[in-house]
């Protein structure tokens, strides 16, 4: 569609084979991709002050005419200062230059000129030193700048691109149907390309970043509902309407309206006759299991197996406990496959499975995803706690005929994320908790009662329970690892002398973590420092004391998620913040968490302070790399867009209309851009 955009950079006049290398770091192959390579900010020579109001030590921009330049002074070998004198008439200004002759020689005397720089001196002289120069009567008064790699310039990009639009800018085909332009006021592609990277005036910019955005939403949604089409045409196994009363009757407690909501959602899914793919999305301690339980217990009823995978072994070995101690006394039988089995019971197990013996088998990824054969199997559900991609979730199905996908995830993002993050999954959100919930009492303090945190921490141990410290390993470097060790040491040696203290980090292998959590839970270990490996859904509902270090590195939503790992016993439980960066900001943010209990509202405020960076930097989702849309402030064009597209979809679901060649291409291109930085 975009032929002539589509040719290799060297293509662009001025770009050899050599600057082409350096365009490739950033990413940039194609003439497009240079268009779509956006400003990352703006230089606004229009809105200009006199040099008499020009506040110190701040970036400004004057316009003044150039009355005189002087002699250079050669200072030493390699560095020339050159200066010039410039006066708009509400006073004088004194312009420095370093070295750059080339630049120095173009001005020229009684021109007018605008600069960009910050203005010092003193009274008597102003001075401003290496600013943007560009001429009074240039066209382009507001200057893309763009992120670079060592070798290209701002002028190089400027330059190129530049080219790009004027030798093919007016080629650039429309991928957007007219209608949807008209019905969103959307400005055309070429004039949106032209006014991100050259703005004619601050409205154009507005038009054209609007455009660009609403784009850029509308392809993430179009290849979402892609990957759903494709669902759909699969066929999965059709089950047929079954009462779970007896589930709910078998249960030890009442199920929240929401529980039940939820698996209802899931049991009319697997009723019709394409694979479902559903997402149970909860707060920590909402009960996911339970569902997955009951979704499972239905697909026992309809003859089909069900296998459950959890990230580690102790959660296997946790949600084998709780989904045994549900299904069991109903006659559904449960096998737990890990990797601790002798290879003559692991093989037993797996036979068994295989001939059907088995309804329910859980176990980790690996071994279930692996080399697990099933005679029917239905459902496959995943305990993700938020680690997972689009990618991902589309290769998960391999097993068995399509068999119906239930994902659970314990991170509340804000409906407006959800719906894009996920857009390929239907959602069932779990956002009341069951009954009788203790609130976790969460403190903030500074690290002067450090001690006396660690003082009460010590009772709760004599009355018998166990506790975390959490401390935050940003990077799982070799010097944040060793803080954490020695941090370890020393509370062995002082403050819990008298008590078992273990130590979990990131970087240990697979099965010493699995033995630290095993002895915590198994209460062969008291006092367990851990960096937020301990995230992940572990039940030791023994601990009731969380102490997190610099709490305020952390973001809101995982903070809520580590305080999460307390208060899921009987035990009233509380949750100590230590922060020494008592800003008025840090204090704002864990005060939210001390007042607010609910993971949804917390996340929202998250998602306020911070921007959307905690949902989307790590890319823990999967999600293609936007570009210019920011989740957190387009919520009105992201609704806009999300309709647009599931309108297109619902007339051309595959995208195969000629008229759509073209947005079909940008989501494959979208898609194909992948995930990686
Ligand atoms: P999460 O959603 O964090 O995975 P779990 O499924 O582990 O939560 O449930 C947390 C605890 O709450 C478990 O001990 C579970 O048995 C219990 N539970 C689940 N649903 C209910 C309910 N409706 N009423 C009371 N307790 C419940
Ligand atoms: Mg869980």
């Amino acid at each position: 569609m975009l032929d002539v955009l589509e040719k290799p950079i060297t293509y662009v006049k001025g770009v050899g084979p050599k600057r082409a290398e350096l365009y490739k770091k950033l990413g940039i192959v194609t003439a497009f991709d240079l268009l779509c390579h956006y400003p990352r900010s703006y230089v606004d020579y229009s809105v200009q002050i006199p040099i008499k109001d020009a506040p110190r030590d701040e970036v400004c921009v004057v316009r003044a005419k150039l009355v005189r330049k002087l002699a250079p002074a050669f200072v030493r070998k390699g560095l020339t200062v050159f200066k010039a004198v410039l006066t708009d008439g509400s006073d004088d200004l004194t312009l420095i230059i370093y070295n750059a002759e080339y630049q120095f020689r173009s001005l020229c005397e009684n021109r007018e000129y605008i600069l960009c720089g910050k203005i010092n001196g003193n009274l008597v002289r102003r001075e401003i030193s290496s600013p943007l120069i560009i001429p009074a009567d240039s066209p382009d008064l507001i200057q893309p700048s763009y992120h670079l790699t060592e070798g290209l310039s701002q002028n190089m990009l400027r330059q190129n691109i530049h080219t790009v639009l004027d030798s093919i800018g007016s080629q650039i085909y429309e991928p957007l149907p007219r209608e949807i332009m008209n019905r969103y006021s959307l400005c055309a592609l070429d004039f949106a390309l032209e006014n991100i990277h050259f703005p004619r005036d601050p409205h154009s910019f507005e038009i054209a970043k609007r455009r660009l955005v609403f784009d850029e939403l509308l392809t993430l949604r179009l290849g979402m509902n892609l990957l759903r089409v494709r669902e759909l045409k699969a066929t999965g196994c059709r089950m047929a309407q079954q009462s779970i009363r007896d589930y709910y009757a078998s249960l030890p407690f009442e199920l929240t309206g929401c529980q039940k909501r939820a698996i209802e959602d899931c049991c009319t899914d697997m009723c019709r006759g394409y694979p479902m793919n559903r997402l149970i999305q909860g707060d920590v301690g909402s009960g996911k299991t339970a569902v997955a339980a009951g979704a499972a217990y239905f697909a026992a009823q309809n003859g089909y197996q069900t296998a459950l995978m959890a990230p580690t072994e102790i959660l296997a070995a946790q949600h084998f406990e709780t989904l045994s101690g549900f299904l069991e006394p109903l006659g559904v039988k449960v096998a737990l496959l890990t990797g601790s089995l002798t290879p003559k019971k692991k093989a037993a197990l797996k036979e068994a499975i295989k001939q059907g013996e088995y309804a329910v088998t859980v176990g980790t990824h690996a071994l279930v995803q692996q080399s697990t054969e099933f005679a029917r199997l239905g459902l496959v559900i995943t305990d993700e706690q938020h680690r997972f991609g689009v990618g991902q979730r589309e290769t998960l199905a391999s097993k068995g005929e399509n068999p119906h996908k239930l994902v659970m995830s314990a991170t509340p993002i804000p409906r407006t994320l959800a719906m894009m993050i996920y857009g390929d999954l239907d959602l069932s959100v779990l956002d009341e908790l069951p009954k009788g919930r203790q609130k976790i009492e969460t403190y903030a303090v500074t690290g002067k009662l450090r001690e006396r945190a660690f003082g009460f921490i010590r009772d709760r141990l004599s009355e018998g329970r166990q506790a975390y410290i959490v401390c935050p390993m940003i990077e799982e470097n070799d010097l944040e690892l060793q803080s954490v060790t020695e941090y370890a040491d020393r509370l062995r040696k002082t403050s819990f002398k008298d008590w078992r203290v273990g130590l979990l980090h990131g970087k240990m292998p697979a099965a010493d973590k699995e033995s630290v959590m095993k002895r915590f839970k198994d209460h062969e270990l008291d006092l367990l420092v851990s960096t937020t490996v301990v995230e992940v859904g572990v039940d030791v509902p023994n601990a009731a004391v969380m102490l997190i270090e610099n709490a305020d590195r952390f973001g809101l939503s995982q903070l809520h998620q580590l305080r999460g790992r307390v208060g899921r016993g009987q035990y009233k439980s509380c949750c100590i913040l230590v922060t020494d960066n008592v800003t008025e900001d840090s204090v704002k943010r864990l005060k939210i968490l001390s007042k607010v209990s609910d993971g949804f509202k917390i996340s929202e405020e998250d998602l306020k302070l911070r921007g959307p960076g905690d949902f989307f930097g790590s890319r823990q989702h999967g999600l293609p790399k936007l570009r210019i849309a920011d989740m957190s402030s387009d919520t009105e064009l992201l609704r806009s867009a999300q309709a647009a597209a599931d309108s297109i979809t619902s007339k051309d679901p595959a995208l195969t209309a000629p008229e759509h060649a073209g947005l079909r291409e940008l989501a494959d291109r979208l898609f194909a851009r992948g995930t990686e930085a």
